[in-house]
């Protein structure tokens, strides 16, 4: 029998056994049969049965609820959506931008909101964001994206910090300025994801665990294939599989799994925490191209989280890929980097998983009304709140209750498909490279690569 504790830190401590659920046996017949039950797919069984009680919904997971992205993130729950303000302004416009952007705001909220109201001890902490300048050369990405949101009419959302007090919340090396944003809550995902999971189960939803949709079929019944049997849905299918949904051949081109590397320190000592600091536990990263993502958890300890692991050809996704020493390592060392108190410090689980990244980097909730065919994906690292929204989009679209949410620029759209291989891996490749020459030139003083226009091009979202 697969542990599947041994996937992340946050599963191995969700407060349950993981033993999974029944797996389908036969064929079946419901309103709304949902491919996957991470996040996405869990918000709308949710979403749909408690805006309709009499619903029949079944969430069919290949391996257990969390086993995705959901139970091995790194725990921000945030109002950042992937795609940067001023590009989401350039393309939709300014009404449309903000509007997407309060939604966010939102989003974190209900998450809280849902947490207390339905008792998931998920550990939610409101302590905000800071997105630091480490090295002077990141500071105009602060004052470049708090003049974007000033434009839009959010700045009062944001604050620029100075070196001074950006040191007073968090003491890292090599620290200008930081923005500071109230909020952003952190969160257990394991936790959240597991909770959300029986949540769904006590309003009334059926999950099949261990149980693969093999592929799929739109029309007046559409409907979910599996080994043991089809989900025939009167109202719709939704497909919630994120980057895994790439293995399904309709799907293989409409995002591209990116893999995200996680390390965690044992707990701390108050010894160390006096000379860090960070005591509102604010969710953190700096602006390297290359991504970082650090966590306070609610036990003391620290995560760090990096993407740096190379894209491999084919958008293949393997358990062999949860692990990249290089990249592992190089996120042990950054902690020692970033807080040298910490030398020597324990490192105790080591992490990774998939995340889907679209064509454009804009996620999407769509419903086709003819195909009856659903779809939550492409969060691009930034899920955790996305998808409770998502899921409220998709809900709302499927039981055909006209909302403002309707209207999101997140909603009944598509991004284009990526290129087919080896474009894809060339392309993808060069950007991660590029990417990595120019914080590596940024942070030691040299001049930054020729082809950097060219990166900053590929990367532009
Ligand atoms: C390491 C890491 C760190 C991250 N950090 C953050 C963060 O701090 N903040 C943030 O906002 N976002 C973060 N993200 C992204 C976030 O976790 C995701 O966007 C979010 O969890 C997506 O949820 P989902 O339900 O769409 O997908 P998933 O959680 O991946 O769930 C998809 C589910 O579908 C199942 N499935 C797939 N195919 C099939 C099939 N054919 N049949 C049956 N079941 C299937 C899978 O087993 C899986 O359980 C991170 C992601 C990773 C990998």
């Amino acid at each position: 029998m697969t542990d599947y504790s041994k996937y992340s830190f946050w599963l191995e401590t969700a407060g349950e056994t993981l033993k999974p659920r029944p797996a389908l046996e036969r064929s079946t017949e419901v309103d709304v049969a949902i491919l996957g039950g991470g996040y996405s797919g869990l918000w709308t069984a949710y979403y749909l049965l408690r805006q309709n009680p009499g619903l029949s919904v079944a969430v069919i997971e290949k391996e257990i609820a969390g086993f995705g992205a959901s139970g091995r993130n790194g725990g921000w729950c945030s109002p950042k959506f992937p795609v940067t303000a001023a590009m989401l302004e350039r393309r939709y416009g300014r009404e449309s931008a903000r509007s997407l952007l309060e939604a966010m705001f939102d989003a974190v909220d209900e998450v809280g909101r849902v947490c207390s109201d339905e008792q998931i001890d998920a550990h939610y902490h409101k302590g905000g964001y800071l997105s630091l300048a480490r090295g002077e050369h990141q500071l105009p990405a602060i004052h470049s994206t708090y003049a974007d949101y000033e434009r839009l009419g959010l700045a009062d959302r944001h604050r620029v910090l100075s070196k001074e007090e950006a040191r007073e919340r968090i003491n890292v090396t090599n620290l200008e300025g930081a923005m500071y944003t109230a909020g952003c809550a952190s969160v257990h995902p394991g936790r959240l994801v597991r909770g959300l999971a029986r949540v769904v189960e006590r309003r009334g939803g059926a999950i099949y665990e261990q149980t693969e949709v093999i592929s799929f079929e739109g029309g007046g019944t559409p409907k979910l294939m599996t080994r043991a049997g089809e989900v025939r849905a009167r109202k719709a299918i939704v497909l919630a599989g994120e980057a895994y949904l790439t293995r399904l051949a309709q799907m293989h081109r409409a995002l591209m799994p990116v893999y995200s590397l996680i390390v965690l320190t044992e707990p701390l000592s108050d010894a160390q925490w006096s000379q860090i600091g960070w005591r509102n536990r604010e969710s953190v990263a700096s602006n390297r191209l290359t991504v970082d993502y650090l966590t306070r958890t609610a036990d003391g300890r620290i995560l760090f989280g990096s993407r740096g692991a190379p894209y491999r050809f084919g958008s293949k996704i393997t358990d062999g890929q949860d692990r990249h020493e290089p990249t592992h390592d190089r996120a042990r060392q950054a902690v020692v980097e970033w807080f040298p108190a910490l030398k020597g410090i324990q490192f105790t689980h080591a992490w990774g998983g998939a995340l889907g990244m679209p064509r454009d980097w804009m996620p999407a909730a769509t419903f086709d009304p003819a195909t009856r065919i659903a779809m939550a994906c492409g969060y691009t690292g930034q899920g955790v709140s996305t998808t409770n929204l998502a899921g409220r989009v998709l809900a709302s679209l499927i039981l055909e209750k006209r909302t403002e949410l309707d209207t999101l620029p997140l909603a009944q759209r598509r991004s284009p498909s990526w290129e087919i291989e080896p474009f894809r891996w060339l392309g993808v490749r060069y950007t991660q490279n590029a990417f990595a020459r120019i914080d590596q030139a940024a942070e030691t003083g040299r001049s930054r690569p020729l082809d950097a226009p060219i990166a900053d091009r590929l990367g532009q979202h």
